[in-house]
């Protein structure tokens, strides 16, 4: 009986494998003409199903969306967001298999949880196929390219947007505002027993709701529901050199899938399978991964609705953001490991210490778990954000996640907070693009500032709240400030001839005792300054009326009232 079932289950398995063309037994994983050409035989197959084209990627493909489910608005919402890194295809396969297997026993699930899929999001990666893009990783046979048509990570452009892939998502998360999101990943880093580990939302950077109920039910029984097929363990982000040393949680800012679906109190999961298990493997436990998922979903469909919306009202009314979070080293909590003994001995390549995981000698025990972010940099929410229609490429990124902007319908001059920026680091390499600013520092005061017609207001009262803090408070991680969207307002336009300047500068000082006492104190105590011409006649221009007010004034203005 055992082995008739068993014949069954092979047969029934074979019949999806062939009927959807998935090959990941023998380690082939379908390229993108395949994988659409799979869901399109699904639409045509059942109802209630449908697959969109919501958009157009870097490579001039559009990137579509599959859609389980009428879309009710009372039923939650899970996106997978498959192949971002498009050699880590375990969820290209394991999404197909899993929605088959739903939609042909005509779950239940799908009658409660609206299943989302993007069969393939980095399209210029998945088309750049070949032997030999994943050095370190064990299949599938061919694989796609990290990088996209534009050679852009794109899970580091979730907030910067510089592929219009990711203008495209930000349509489509807008369209579904999905209660959880999955962006399914293969691992690099050490090796271990596991085929599966986990990042989800950090839950100190998530709404305090949203964390407390999910630490103590969703996160657990997922783990739980993973024991009888790949258990599973924390995403392994080594303290040091070996998981013996301890892990960190992932700081997912929102440059990141998770980081960016936490602003919209959606909480994301990065399902990452481990490199060196067998493609099947790895795409079984990606499967495993999101079923038991959608089968939580669907045994507490109601809370998680009404998880969302609690959240999304406490949102609204929420007034001070947090611009940084830090690692609390100092609270160290610990977590069941099963790992591989790791050698150190001499390399013969480098005759340098190298590392070496022995598979066959396994080990099990508690490694330290660092886990806890502090809040830094406080930021009271404004009531509502100006910016000049000047800033297109903004505008253009904001409009793409649904923010609603207000056009003011006359020239006008208004008294605002406005930021100058006081001091910042800049990385001297570039970083997907960009010379990142970090370390920044602002000072506020109320001033008067121009606007015309057609400029933005934009109030804070809606759902893009923490994503429009996130991006347009320039001291936070991954706001346009910081990714350089902005630079032109460090560089000064006008400035002086000293010749000319000089009979000026020596008026000021005449008409201005403080000014004059300040200056000369400065020529006393500052050396360099005592020695240079430029320098005493800059400080002098900076305090003139001449001095431009737009030089490191951060354009972006805020209204507490
Ligand atoms: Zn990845």
């Amino acid at each position: 009986m055992k082995q008739l079932s068993l014949i069954v289950l092979c047969f029934v398995a074979l019949h999806v494998h062939a009927q959807l063309n998935l090959r990941f037994e023998e380690g082939v994983s379908p390229d993108h003409a395949t994988c659409i050409a799979a869901y399109e035989a699904l639409v045509k197959k059942y109802q209630k199903t449908q697959l969109k084209e919501m958009g157009p990627s870097d490579s001039g493909r559009p990137i579509h969306l599959f859609i389980a489910g009428d879309m009710a608005e009372h039923k939650p919402t899970i996106l997978i967001n498959n192949g971002i890194h498009a050699g880590e295809s375990c969820g290209v396969d394991a999404s197909l298999l899993l929605i088959e297997e739903l939609l042909r026993a005509d779950s239940p699930i799908l009658d409660r949880v609206n299943i989302a899929i993007i069969p393939m999001y980095n399209i210029g990666g998945a088309l750049n196929r070949s032997c030999c893009t994943r050095a370190n990783q064990k299949g599938p046979l061919e694989q796609g390219f990290r990088g996209n048509a534009k050679n852009l990570d794109l899970n580091r452009d979730f907030m910067k947007a510089d592929s219009r892939n990711a203008l495209t998502f930000h349509k489509i998360f807008a369209f579904l505002e999905p209660e959880f999101l999955v962006d399914t990943h293969t691992s690099n880093g050490a090796d271990y027993q596991y085929t599966m580990t986990l990042i989800h939302s950090q839950l100190d950077m998530i709404a305090p709701h949203l964390a407390n109920t999910y630490r103590y039910s969703l996160i657990p029984d997922l783990y739980t529901a993973m024991e009888s097929s790949y258990p599973m363990v924390p995403y392994v982000d080594l303290v040091g050199k070996t998981p013996e040393e301890g892990i960190i949680d992932f700081p997912d800012f929102p440059r990141y899938s998770t980081g960016y679906a936490s602003l919209y109190n959606c909480f994301g999961f990065t399902s990452e399978a481990h490199m060196l298990k067998p493609y099947r493997d790895r795409v079984m436990a990606t499967y495993h991964f999101l079923k038991a998922l959608a089968q939580w979903t669907s045994d507490h469909d109601r809370e998680v609705v009404m998880n969302k919306q609690k959240a999304d009202r406490e949102l609204r009314k929420q007034g001070t953001f947090y611009m940084n979070h830090e690692l609390d080293s100092a609270q160290v909590d610990s977590v069941f490991f099963k790992g591989f003994r790791a050698e150190f001995f001499t390399s013969d390549v480098t005759g340098l210490e190298r590392l070496r995981y022995d598979q066959s000698t396994p080990w099990e025990g508690y490694i330290p778990h660092f886990k806890n972010y502090k809040n830094v940099d406080p930021v009271i929410a404004p009531k509502a954000y100006y910016i000049s229609q000047a800033w297109r490429e903004v505008i253009e990124r904001l409009e793409a996640n649904g923010v609603k902007m207000t056009p003011l319908k006359n020239d006008t001059i208004m008294k605002l907070r406005v930021y100058r920026i006081a001091s910042l680091n800049t990385s001297k390499q570039a970083f997907e693009g960009h010379y990142l600013h970090d370390g920044v520092t602002t000072t506020e005061a109320l001033e008067e500032v121009r606007f015309y017609k057609g400029d933005f207001m934009i109030l804070l009262d809606q759902r893009t709240k923490n994503y429009l803090i996130e991006a347009l408070e320039p001291r936070a991680v991954d706001s346009f400030f910081a990714w350089g969207f902005f630079d032109i307002v460090l560089q000064q336009k006008e400035w002086f001839s000293p010749y000319v300047f000089e009979d000026m500068a020596l008026d000021m000082l005449k008409a201005d005792s403080k000014l004059n006492k300040e200056f000369r104190e400065k020529q006393k105590s500052d050396k360099d300054f005592a020695a240079s011409e430029w320098a005493q006649l800059i400080y002098l221009y900076q305090r003139s009326p001449y001095y431009e007010k737009e030089h490191m004034r951060y354009p972006v203005f805020r209204s507490l009232d």
